[in-house]
């Protein structure tokens, strides 16, 4: 075991033992050889949040230190297993008390997605940094009142695009921009899986802010722009519904959509609630191709161009995914392919152009 984890073992042991006493100045001191540690409560204790906070036991800049919740029991489960003391844990109603703790740098929200925008607000004024679950909102309006909330209030906004730190995905977009594959021509993202319970919140128009497309299709719409190294500057785009049942007006089953940009590259994109094993990128240019499946699954992803395969081991997106968030919030990082919330905000803009050109049945501009 190297020192470095020797010490950041020795640094995190008393966190754990130790309960948390003061509001106004830190029990602890939460600093290791790389910095300051990134102090995050949890908000919305659900399926995603227990892949976070299992993987956060990793980090090595990354803490959870306050869990906040609608649901009381899982208030102590929780608090339990992840040895936040009661005193770190909120109901929603009592968000206004995180304001003063100095245990708590940001707050992730990982709520249906209606609720982001309240909640990142709600944060943002109580002068936490906010780190939103995708898709940021479910109109662009809001994401926009996201984005000016954090602003005045000098926090910053990020969302959870964990792959963007992935080592595969970088490495592609390294080798493009070295003009590896040549001029870019082409992208194909396909994006999707069968959905369980009509009952559930991602099937609610109001909660989700419609179906496949804010779940699982903007993997294909932001994956699209990090690949091909451009904002498209139009969509078109075709739905198909073959359940109206289970998809109600406005929760998309299948959308395909294709979108173009600057430089005249394309991209052919599907996102779906009705197929499974479907989650893969194709990037094509005059000198070679890049292909990606599993291309934004938990992983391990796997990668491969026209010179061979990419070896990158699997690593837990979201354990790295918050010690960057850590150097991004302490340090000023610059991320290589941004986690703000402009980059959130793009991806809203193109979603709501591709339900416009459902719509209509014409191609839209993106502004
Ligand atoms: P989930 O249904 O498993 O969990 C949602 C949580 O929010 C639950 O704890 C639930 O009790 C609570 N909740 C339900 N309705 C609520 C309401 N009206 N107000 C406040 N809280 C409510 O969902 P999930 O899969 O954990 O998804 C949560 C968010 O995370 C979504 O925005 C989703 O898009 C995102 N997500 C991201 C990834 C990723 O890989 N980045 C993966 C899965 C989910």
């Amino acid at each position: 075991m190297s020192s470095r984890r020797n010490f950041i073992q020795m640094v995190s042991a008393p966190l754990i033992a130790m309960p948390f006493i003061s509001q106004a100045a830190s029990s602890q001191d939460y600093t290791i050889e790389d910095g300051p540690i990134l102090k995050v409560a949890l908000l919305g204790l659900g399926g995603y949040a227990n892949i976070v906070a299992k993987a956060m036991q990793n980090c090595k800049r990354a803490k959870i230190t306050a869990l906040i919740s609608g649901t009381p029991s899982k208030l102590d489960q929780w608090g339990e297993k992840y040895s936040v003391p009661k005193s770190h844990r909120f109901s929603y109603d009592e968000l206004e008390k995180i304001k003063n703790n100095p245990d708590i740098d940001a707050v992730y929200i990982m709520t249906p997605n209606l609720r982001h925008p309240e909640f990142a607000i709600k944060v943002a004024q109580l002068g936490k940094h906010v780190i939103s679950e995708k898709p940021m909102a479910t109109n662009v309006k809001d994401a926009q009142r996201m984005i000016d909330a954090c602003k005045k209030a000098g926090v910053k906004l990020l969302v959870g695009y964990r792959m963007h730190f992935e080592p595969n995905t970088l490495e592609i977009i390294k080798k493009r921009e070295a003009g590896e594959f040549g001029k870019i021509l082409f992208f194909q993202g396909l994006s999707g899986f069968i959905i369980g319970d009509p009952k559930q919140w991602r099937l609610n128009k109001q909660l989700a802010g419609g179906g496949s497309m804010m779940d699982i299709g903007i993997y294909s719409i932001n994956g699209a722009r990090y690949m091909v190294g451009e904002e498209p500057i139009w969509v078109t785009a075709q739905e198909t519904k073959t359940d109206s049942e289970k998809f109600k007006e406005g929760v998309d089953e299948t959308i395909q959509f294709q979108m173009g940009f600057p430089s005249g590259a394309v991209a052919s994109c599907l996102s779906t609630y009705a197929l499974n094993n479907l989650d893969k990128f194709y990037l094509n240019g005059t000198k070679g191709f890049a292909e990606m499946m599993p291309s934004t699954g938990y992983g391990p992803i796997k990668a491969k161009t026209n010179k061979g395969e990419l070896s990158y081991p699997h690593v837990t997106h979201q354990t790295i995914q918050m010690d960057e968030f850590a150097a991004i919030i302490h340090d000023g990082k610059t991320p290589k392919v941004p986690v703000d919330g402009e980059e959130g905000l793009k991806d809203m803009k193109i979603i709501e152009a591709i339900f416009e050109a459902v719509k209509s049945g014409k191609r839209v501009a993106i502004k």
